[in-house]
């Protein structure tokens, strides 16, 4: 546990959970890059997967299925993308682990790394509401 750090006070982002195991939280990304973008994020304050244990590695891969398989029923979705970012060099901006789950949609217009690798990515899409939030996460959890 950090106090500084924004994954670690569940109360800045108690809205956005999907569910849960006991190592992990799926929560709904506030300014999605493609509809139906989450983030799994580890319970515990670590910086890098290098630090998971087998079990949690196999707890992970639980909850990754899970919600797929919850989010193709909801968006019909045609492709996933699945990374994090470990250190300042690859983009990490939060210290605390965590991978995005992107949808990927055959007439999508424009690919969401696009507007990962503009400098001002919250400046180009749109940032949800929390009522928004709430909404995507019911239609999410009916498939859960
Ligand atoms: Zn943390």
């Amino acid at each position: 546990m950090n106090n500084h750090c924004q994954f670690c006070r569940i109360e800045s982002f108690k809205h956005q959970i999907i569910c849960q195991n006991k190592n992990f939280h799926i929560i709904h990304s506030r300014s999605p890059l493609t509809k139906g973008h989450v983030m799994i994020v580890t319970k515990k304050h670590i910086d890098s997967f290098l630090d998971l244990t087998e079990l949690e590695i196999k707890d992970f891969f639980k909850i990754l299925k899970k919600i797929s398989k919850s989010l193709k029923k909801t968006y019909k979705y045609d492709g996933i993308n699945l990374f994090t970012n470990v250190g300042e060099t690859a983009g990490q901006i939060i210290p605390h682990l965590h991978f995005h789950l992107i949808l990927r949609f055959k007439d999508e217009k424009e690919s969401p790394f696009n507007k990962l690798n503009n400098s001002k990515p919250h400046e180009i899409h749109k940032r949800l509401t929390r009522e928004e939030i709430i909404s995507r996460i019911k239609n999410i959890k009916e498939n859960l």
